[in-house]
């Protein structure tokens, strides 16, 4: 049977240190938000932060709210640097939302610091941004993510939701995907 973890040049993530991680992040976010009394918006990024939202809600001990946008702005393994809404956010309260954006790897930084903007603009409360992984060295615009899980080098990843074309987003740990992959 064809064996994705083959596909993987480097494991950079086990599940075990995924959990610790996810972890520690859900426990920071308990912290901040300790004497918030408005309602807590985890918002996800559609399709790659679905595994990272499902793990992070279940850690977090006070109440959330749940809610889903889907943007583009990847084809293959590469940017193309413009963000698309392609489902939006609808809802009357923002005002009285806090908001964290649940994303799985920041980039460019384009695609959070787009979103962040945007949910102002809407009116929420406040926006934070919690990303399982930061590739800093690839930044091209200024942004920094307020919880990160792990930084990374430049390198592309797949797993833990993190897709090749619609693949490997069922891998249970965050790898680099072998270069031949993608370039033959
Ligand atoms: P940014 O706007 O920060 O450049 O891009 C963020 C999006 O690009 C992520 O949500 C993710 O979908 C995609 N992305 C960036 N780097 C990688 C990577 O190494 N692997 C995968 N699978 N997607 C990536």
């Amino acid at each position: 049977m064809y064996n994705m973890t083959d596909d993987i040049g480097e494991i950079l993530l086990t599940e075990e240190e995924i959990s610790e991680t996810v972890s520690g992040i859900a426990a920071e976010i308990d912290r901040d938000y300790a004497d918030c009394e408005r309602k807590l918006l985890l918002l996800a990024v559609l399709k790659g932060s679905v595994v990272f939202m499902g793990d992070l809600m279940k850690k977090i001990r006070r109440p959330v709210e749940i809610d889903f946008m889907r943007v583009s702005s990847y084809s293959g393994t590469e940017t193309r640097g413009k963000v698309d809404i392609l489902l939006d956010l609808h809802r009357d309260d923002l005002q009285k939302t806090d908001i964290i954006i649940v994303e799985d790897i920041v980039d460019s930084g384009k695609t959070l610091a787009y979103l962040t903007n945007y949910l102002k603009f809407k009116g929420a409360n406040s926006v934070r941004c919690a990303a399982m992984l930061d590739k800093p060295s690839r930044r091209k615009v200024k942004f920094e993510a307020d919880y990160i899980g792990k930084t990374i080098p430049d390198a592309f990843v797949v797993g833990y939701g993190l897709d090749y074309d619609e693949k490997y987003r069922n891998l249970p740990f965050i790898g680099i995907l072998k270069p031949e992959i993608y370039t033959t």
